[in-house]
């Protein structure tokens, strides 16, 4: 690249940032209820960071039970108008929100990389693109909303089932796709019939609001609500208030236990997408053009490491360790880390102190582990533009016990272990080896061995010689402490946002079938 393009596009970054930022300041203090951007209840905010300089780019309301009870009532009004707007219509309203997310993406993938510190282009974007697609393939699948007639023992006697909506759906998402989880959310939710509130996770509340704002444009008032604030005052009186018929959460597993516990008494559906420690694994005959690369994209460096499905645990066999560790380092120092904004940058900023912190806390560890290795990465970047924000390289390790706790704990961040095998058995038995039970990425060329790894390996998300984000139309979620029910696809809409009756009308006749 030429100075000359860098300057480009750098004064590009500038413009793109001071733009979005225009709407976050627009957004600031601002919740999205009955159709309406409004000032909350709460008194008080909560300032916002853009990780790659830690500027302040807004306030958001700390919504406390006030806000919570006025959204739900709200959502509750609504949704006794919504559930009868035919299906089709429904989903027709839910597509032009699609076309109305693509006709304004280029503001929201910026607000998105402001308030994420996410690449533009690596991240944001495609992040937007899957937004729009996800919310378009639920309008078109509202028509799926079929119950089925159940066979008769007395042709005067009709049984059936009916596909119904549940009322308000509460949604809890987290910060690091915010926009991909909040549609994965309120697309199949809205489609079904339901209403929804949805609290934004603190760190990155305006990209979702934005967003929510141009769906409602073109859905009833009260459909979609969208609320901010902290997880004890605002999510907690969320899942626990009355009116909440369905929960659907994405983040921390301590975080979701506590909310399955606060729907318990209840009896309010959960579905909860937790974590994951997830093993990459290359056996000693892949194609390493496909393993090599599959291992960078696998562990989501381009999204800081954030991703539950990253796959931070790389098992290899021996005889080929020293060559794919050679090829896998020599490709991350390609990965430019920068300024989200910038076009030209591949990997953006951590997003908060904590989880900056997390990172660094985990390395030094490793730092003080005899016999590990430091094979890329592991120190913050020299360069002081960098310096200002929460910018950490792509780090890979090795040398360390499978019991550290590097190998076992879910980091959130740019650093991934590997590890040496040379038996598949006992392999296996240890990328089995954690409580998370989410994604796993296998490459060879041998089908027998891909089956068997399929047939042994406990997740929910299973890829062999590919490493890929999970996307619209692919049932996603995880096995064991990773969560309970899928995402994305009809399976979801179907199972989680709506309830059944089973029908049996008679036409007249006395004890049919006795
Ligand atoms: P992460 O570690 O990715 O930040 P968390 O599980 O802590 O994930 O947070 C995900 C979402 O859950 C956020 O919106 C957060 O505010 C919310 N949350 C955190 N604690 C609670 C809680 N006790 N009750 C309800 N929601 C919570």
């Amino acid at each position: 690249m030429t100075d000359l393009a860098m300057t480009d596009n750098q004064t590009a970054a500038m413009q793109n940032a001071a733009q979005a930022l225009a709407e976050t300041r627009r957004l600031s203090g601002k919740v999205l209820i009955d159709g309406q951007l409004r000032k909350a209840q709460a008194e008080e905010n909560f300032e916002v960071i853009h990780p790659g300089d830690l500027s302040v780019i807004g306030q958001a309301p700390k919504c406390g039970k006030a806000d919570v009870d006025t959204a739900v009532e709200v959502a509750h009004k609504a949704f006794v108008k919504w559930k009868t707007v035919a299906a089709r219509d429904r989903g027709r309203m839910l597509q032009k929100a699609a076309d109305a997310i693509e006709a304004n993406a280029a503001m929201v993938e910026r607000v998105l990389a402001l308030d994420t510190g996410n690449a533009l282009r690596t991240q944001a974007r495609p992040e937007t693109g899957s937004s729009i697609d996800l919310t378009r393939m639920f309008g078109g699948l509202a028509g799926e909303l079929k119950g089925e007639t159940i066979p008769s023992a007395h042709p005067d006697v009709l049984q059936y089932s009916t596909r119904d909506p549940v009322g308000v759906v509460a949604g809890i998402i987290p910060w690091n796709a915010p926009l991909f989880l909040f549609v994965a959310k309120v697309a199949p939710a809205i489609a079904a019939g339901n209403t929804v509130v949805v609290k934004t996770a603190e760190q990155a509340p305006f990209c979702v609001l934005f967003l929510a704002e141009i769906m409602n444009r073109e859905l009833p008032p009260g459909v979609l609500n969208v609320i901010s604030g902290y997880g004890e005052d605002c999510g907690k009186p969320l899942v626990e208030h009355p009116a909440v018929r369905k929960v659907t959460f994405t983040g921390s597993l301590a975080v979701g236990q506590a909310i399955a516990s606060y729907a318990a008494p209840k009896l309010c559906p959960v579905t909860l997408e937790l974590g994951g420690k997830n093993p990459s694994i290359v056996l000693q005959d892949a194609d390493l053009d496909l393993a090599i690369p599959g291992i960078i994209d696998g562990m989501r460096y381009t999204r800081q490491g954030q991703a539950c499905t990253a796959g931070t645990r790389v098992f290899v066999q021996e005889s080929i360790y020293d060559q794919v560790v050679a090829g896998v380092t020599a490709k991350l120092a390609d990965i430019k880390l920068g300024n989200p904004m910038d076009e030209a940058t591949d990997m953006g900023a951590i997003i908060s102190a904590e989880q900056f912190q997390r990172t660094l806390h985990y390395m030094e560890i490793a730092h003080n582990t005899p016999d590990a290795r430091v094979l890329f990465g592991g120190q913050r970047p020299s360069d002081p533009e960098l310096g200002k924000g929460y910018f950490y390289p792509p780090t890979l390790l090795d040398g360390l016990p499978l019991t550290s706790e590097l190998c076992q704990d879910e980091i959130f961040g740019p650093v991934a272990t590997v590890l040496p095998f040379t038996s598949f058995d006992e392999m296996i038995v240890n990328a089995n080896d954690t409580p998370y039970g989410l994604a796993a990425n296998l490459w060879t060329r041998d089908l027998s061995r891909a089956m068997e790894y399929v047939d042994r390996i406990e997740a929910g998300f299973v890829q062999v010689n590919q490493c890929v984000a999970p996307r619209s139309n692919v049932s996603y979620g995880g096995l064991k402490m990773s969560g309970l029910g899928k995402e994305y696809a009809l399976d979801s809409m179907l199972n989680h946002f709506t309830c059944s009756k089973t029908v049996l009308i008679n036409r007249g006749t006395p004890n049919p079938g006795l």
